[in-house]
């Protein structure tokens, strides 16, 4: 079944019909941009830092995880614009993890379907609720990692793909990363 009738049945589903899902190229990730990255991560604003095994450097170094990304030929965005008090950490969080638990099961459902699929979030892995880190992860096959544990610049990606990423008064937009090979893909070195 094509990607985009899987999403649709797991929106409707999940009652995510609110959500865009769209294809987009896969990252050209340079090495000095994921670098510049990884260090907007380690300045630890998110607080996530060394907390979590999808956030770095539990997410493992630098040069695996673009490997990672480099494997697959294919790639989507699923963003929802959201009202919200940007001051409201707690909504926030809230959010971005129901974002982030459509996408697991999407990735599961991709699996499921025979495609190679890897998803990326906003924070840490939501899935424990605490992260077990640094004690082993306990589901790693529900593990979702975050997007900038992997050196992609959201926002520069998202626009090279056409999409504008604005910062409005009142409202959030969280976005999740899909990237998938079909069966039939090569996956690539
Ligand atoms: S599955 Fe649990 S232990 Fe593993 S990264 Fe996610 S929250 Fe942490």
């Amino acid at each position: 079944m094509p990607i985009e009738e899987l999403w649709n049945q797991l929106a409707h589903a999940k009652k995510a019909s609110d959500y865009t899902f769209r294809e987009i190229g896969v990252p050209k990730m340079t090495l000095s941009e994921a670098k510049k990255c990884r260090k907007l991560c380690e300045q630890n604003v998110c607080k996530c830092y060394g907390t979590n095994w999808g956030c770095p450097p539990g997410a493992g170094n630098l040069g695996d995880c673009m490997a990672q990304v480099k494997k697959y030929s294919h790639a989507a965005v699923v963003y929802r614009k959201s009202a919200v008090d940007i001051k409201d950490q707690d909504a926030l969080k809230s959010l971005s993890g129901v974002l982030q638990n459509h996408l697991r099961d999407f990735r599961n459902l991709l699996t499921e379907n025979g495609y190679q699929a890897m998803c990326l979030a906003d924070g840490g892995c939501n899935y424990c609720g605490v992260c077990a880190y640094p004690n082993e992860c306990k589901f790693p096959e529900q593990r979702v990692n975050s997007i900038s544990a992997y050196g992609i610049m959201l926002m520069e990606y998202l626009e090279d793909n056409g999409i504008e990423f604005r910062f409005e008064d009142g409202y959030a937009t969280f976005y999740g990363l899909v990237f998938y090979n079909e069966k039939d893909d090569k996956a690539s070195s």
